[in-house]
């Protein structure tokens, strides 16, 4: 035998297990934004790197060293997505889904790549579900969407989520900021870690999300940014704030709060849980009005991406039934075989999952397996059923077992839900 072939490091197999997890919390989300009036969208994998590092800014982890980048066979430079927001923009644009006078809604779900250190929560390839308010630029857009996920979180009976919100303030009032923001670092430069003073340059607002403990600890003192705002950002932060209330949303203001794109202003916002870790941002996105402008068009929007992977781990799945066979079907004799299988056909035909035995076993085997599927019903056809028309119907939990018709067994079964 040949040595076995690995997967790469950081892109990880989803089990059927984990799949189903996905799948389930996918769908519930797809029907709860779709309450909302937002619809779907598919887009590509592999954008040209100009659509990253225009639209998210060089001065970004994810540009500066996230990227998986390789050239095209003729030479082009592609980039697999690293998140989903520039190119639901570019496809904006470039698709005219502009809808007059309101708000185009959109999602998607599906990998994003990124070349990070794999570790619990952090992954190569990894799932996101994003969302996009695109054509909206006022506080009443980030309300509905701040509150949409709220509202998800209830309804996937997620426990022990904070929503923290900030505002990141705009062209006007941030400059002042970061001017203050970028003298603080270096004053306190012997008590950051090296990270944070190389970004002192590059992008100091991302100083103030740096996870190193002893960073937090100096970074408390900090300025803040909610008190240099400008009377426009001020007053969409206040409106954001009371439209949350008003709406019962719980949240807290968390000057802390910032991207790492450079492309977000005013409203920024993260879900956080606890049993995350460290890894323990659910979902995080913003308002991004200057998006558009990096890449050739001029719109405003806002968005968020959760983590599947980590909203599936917070999930509680005790609460939820996994999906299990309704019927296992059983030959007592071979000639029976291919008349089990017309049943389950049948059966399958009505909604339901029904399992039989494709390795010949005998009747003792396929029992002992019926049992191992979880199922509470077996089916039993043998050569004296095939001669009435009827079948053997068993149940596990009570041991009870009875002759029926199967004319009138099937006729008698409701269907289940396709
Ligand atoms: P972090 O601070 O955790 O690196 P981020 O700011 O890079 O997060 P975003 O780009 O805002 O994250 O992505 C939104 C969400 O996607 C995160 O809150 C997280 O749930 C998830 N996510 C981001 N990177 C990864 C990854 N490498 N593996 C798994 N999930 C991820
Ligand atoms: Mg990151």
């Amino acid at each position: 035998m040949s040595k076995l072939i690995r997967g790469i490091r950081g892109f990880r197999d989803i089990s059927p297990d984990e799949t189903f997890r996905h799948s389930y919390a996918e769908d519930r989300t797809r029907k709860h934004f779709g309450r909302f009036g937002y619809r779907e969208v598919r887009l590509p994998l592999v954008e040209s790197t100009e659509l990253f590092s225009r639209g998210i800014g060089e001065a970004t982890d994810i540009v500066e060293k996230e990227m998986y980048t390789f050239p095209d066979r003729n030479g082009a430079s592609l980039t697999l997505r690293p998140e989903g927001t520039a190119s639901a923009v570019r496809a904006y644009l470039e698709g005219g889904w502009k809808i007059q006078g309101g708000v185009t809604k959109i999602f998607y779900t599906g990998p994003m790549f990124r070349y990070e250190r794999p570790q619990k929560g952090r992954y190569r390839q990894f799932y996101q579900i994003g969302l996009e308010a695109i054509g909206g630029s006022g506080p009443m857009v980030d309300v509905e969407v701040i509150d949409l996920l709220h509202l998800l979180f209830v309804e996937l009976g997620l426990q022990d989520v904070k929503i923290l919100v900030n505002s990141l303030g705009c062209q006007v009032c941030r400059p002042p900021f970061r001017e203050d923001l970028v003298n603080f670092i270096k004053n306190s430069a012997g008590d950051l870690c090296s990270n944070c003073v190389r970004r002192t340059e590059t992008n100091p607002m991302r100083v103030l999300d740096c996870k190193v403990p002893s960073c937090k600890e100096v970074l408390e003192a900090s300025p803040v940014i909610l008190e240099y705002l400008c009377p426009e950002c001020e007053d969409h932060f206040s409106r954001v704030n009371s439209g949350l209330t008003g709406l019962n949303v719980p949240y807290e203001v968390d000057p802390r709060i910032v991207r790492g794109l450079d492309y977000y202003n005013r409203t920024a916002f993260e879900a956080v849980c606890g049993g995350l870790g460290a890894q323990n941002a659910v979902a995080a996105g913003g308002r991004y009005d200057g998006l558009a402008r990096e890449i050739g068009g001029d719109v405003p929007g806002i968005g968020f991406a959760i983590g599947l992977e980590r909203l599936t781990h917070v999930m509680d799945w005790d609460s939820i039934a996994s999906p299990v066979v309704d019927y296992y079907i059983a030959a007592a004799t071979d000639t029976a075989r291919i008349h089990v299988m017309i049943l389950a056909d049948a059966l399958r035909g009505k909604g339901y999952s029904v399992e039989t035995d494709l390795e010949d076993r005998s009747l003792k085997a396929q029992l002992r397996i019926a049992n191992r599927t979880g199922t509470s019903q077996v089916l039993l056809i043998g050569d004296d059923e095939l001669k009435a028309g009827t079948l053997q119907v068993k149940d596990f939990s009570t041991g009870d077992q009875e002759t029926v018709d199967r004319e009138s067994f099937l006729k008698k079964l409701k269907g289940k839900e396709k």
